[in-house]
C-alpha cells in the first residue's frame, strides 16, 4: 500500500544517552572518536481490537506504522534486530457487548488482516498473536489493578466516549458512571498489562491512545517502586520488573468519521457509512466518500476550525497520496471543487487499498494455515509472557 508512513518520521523520545552524546560534541577540546555504540534492540508491542473490520483510520494511524517497523527490522543485523509483537486484543473487545459468533469471525478476520499486511514476513517479522490465547495478559492485569487508583481511571475520556457511541448519545454530558461496567473502566489497566508483559520499550499508536500510554508508563513506575524485587546477585533491592515504555505517536493526524467530522472514525461506531473499511469494494469507497458530510461553502479550503468535514477528507487524501493538505486544497479551489476532490480522493484511497484487498481475500479462505499461524503466534508470545510473569510473582511473593 502506498502510505506515507515511515518509521524515520516517527516522534520517539530521545534516550538520555543520546542527549549526553549530543552535548559532548560541543566541548572545546575534541576527545578521540569512540567506536559507535551498538544499537539497542527495541521491543515493540501494539494491539488492535477485533471489534469489526479495520478502517482507514486504523490503517493510517497504526497499521501502516507497524508495516514500516517490520521493514525497518528486516534491514537490521540479526544480533540487534527489534523484537516486534502485534496482537489481536480480544479481551478488550469484551468491554462492549458482543455476539459470540460474530466475535469469533472478527477475531479470525483481524488475524488474517495482519497476515495480509505482511507483518509476519520471515525476516524482521513480528510475532502476530491473539491476546486472549495468552492467559498471562489477564493475570498481569490483576496485579496491576491492585496498584491503580480508581479516580485516575474515572478521569480518562475513553470510557465516556465509548459509552456515548454505544448509546447513540448526542453528547458525552448525557453519560454518567451509573452506566459504566468495571471492565470498560479498567480497560486501560489491561492495556498496560499487554504492553508491560513483553518488557516493551516502544509502543506505536494513534493519538487517541496517548492518555492510555501515560497510564501504562505510570503504572510500570508505581509497580516497580512497590515491588522492586531482589538484585540478581541476591544483594539488596532490585529495580523492578518493568521497562518504562516510550510512546511512538504516529505523525498522521486522527482520522475523523465521514458522518460526523467532530468524532473519530471508529470500528465500533454503528454506521458503516461513517468509515471506509480496508475491505470495501471500489464502488463502496466511491459511494461513502461521495456522501461524506462537508458543508455548503463552495470550493475546497484548508480550514479545520470552520470546515471540519472538508479538513477530514483532506487529511485522508494527504495520508494516502503523501501530498500536503494545503496543496491538495489549492488544486480544488473552483466552484465544483468539493465534488472533484471527492472523486479524486476515492481514486487515491481505492488504489491504496487494492493489493491488500486481494491478499486478504486469499488468506482468509485458508483456514488450516490461519489456525497454524495462530497456534505458533500464541506459543511464541506465551514464552515471553511466562518469563515476565515468573519475575512478577517472584517480586510480589506469589511464587
Ligand atoms: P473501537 O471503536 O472498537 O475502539 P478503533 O477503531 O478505535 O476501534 P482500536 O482497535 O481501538 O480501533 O485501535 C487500534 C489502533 O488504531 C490504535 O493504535 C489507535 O490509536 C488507532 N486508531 C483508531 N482509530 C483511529 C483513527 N480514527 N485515526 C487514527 N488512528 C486510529
Ligand atoms: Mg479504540
Amino acid at each position: 500500500m502506498s502510505v506515507r508512513a515511515s518509521a524515520a518520521s516517527l516522534r520517539v523520545q530521545l534516550p538520555r544517552s543520546a542527549a549526553r552524546a549530543y552535548s559532548t560534541t560541543l566541548e572545546a577540546t575534541p576527545s578521540p572518536p569512540s567506536p559507535p555504540s551498538p544499537r539497542r534492540r527495541r521491543t515493540i508491542f501494539s494491539g488492535i481490537q477485533p471489534t469489526g473490520v479495520p478502517h482507514i483510520g486504523n490503517h493510517l494511524g497504526a497499521l501502516s506504522q507497524w508495516q514500516s517497523l517490520v521493514k525497518e527490522a528486516a534491514q537490521q543485523p540479526a544480533e540487534s534486530r527489534d523484537s516486534l509483537f502485534f496482537s489481536v486484543v480480544g479481551l478488550h473487545a469484551l468491554t462492549v457487548p458482543q455476539d459470540p459468533a460474530r466475535l469469533r469471525a472478527e477475531r479470525r478476520d483481524m488475524f488474517a488482516v495482519l497476515l495480509a499486511l505482511g507483518l509476519d514476513d520471515a525476516k524482521g517479522g513480528a510475532v502476530i498473536f491473539h491476546q486472549d490465547q495468552v492467559p498471562e495478559h489477564a493475570e498481569l492485569a490483576w496485579y496491576l489493578n491492585t496498584v491503580t487508583p480508581v479516580n485516575r481511571l474515572m478521569r480518562m475520556t475513553s470510557w465516556k466516549s465509548k459509552l456515548a457511541t454505544l448509546r447513540n448519545a448526542n453528547s458525552e454530558d448525557e453519560i454518567d458512571d451509573s452506566m459504566l461496567q468495571l471492565g470498560l473502566l479498567a480497560y486501560p489497566v489491561l492495556q498496560a498489562a499487554d504492553i508491560l508483559l513483553y518488557k516493551t520499550s516502544h509502543v506505536p499508536v494513534g493519538h487517541d491512545q496517548a492518555q492510555h500510554l501515560e497510564l501504562a508508563r505510570d503504572t510500570a513506575q508505581i509497580f516497580n517502586r512497590a515491588y522492586p524485587g531482589r538484585r540478581k546477585d541476591g544483594k539488596g533491592k532490585g529495580k523492578g520488573v518493568f521497562r518504562i515504555p516510550d510512546v511512538m505517536l504516529t505523525t498522521h493526524p486522527r482520522i475523523q468519521s465521514l458522518r460526523n467530522p467532530l468524532e473519530k472514525m471508529s470500528k465500533s461506531a454503528p454506521h458503516p457509512s461513517s468509515k471506509i473499511f480496508l475491505t470495501d469494494s471500489p464502488s463502496d469507497i466511491h459511494a461513502k466518500i461521495k456522501s461524506a458530510v462537508t458543508d455548503s461553502i463552495q470550493g475546497v479550503t484548508w480550514d479545520p476550525e470552520t470546515r471540519p468535514g472538508v479538513a477530514a477528507l483532506l487529511q485522508i487524501f494527504s495520508g494516502y497520496s503523501g501530498e500536503e493538505v494545503q496543496s491538495i486544497a489549492r488544486r480544488f479551489e473552483g466552484t465544483r471543487g468539493i465534488m472533484e476532490m471527492k472523486e479524486s480522493l476515492a481514486e487515491v484511497v481505492e488504489s491504496g487499498l487494492r493489493s491488500f484487498r486481494g491478499e486478504f481475500e486469499r488468506i482468509r479462505k485458508e483456514t488450516g494455515y490461519l489456525e497454524e499461524r495462530e497456534r505458533e503466534g500464541a506459543r511464541r508470545a506465551r514464552e515471553a509472557a511466562q518469563a515476565t510473569m515468573k519475575e512478577v510473582r517472584a517480586a510480589v511473593g506469589t511464587d
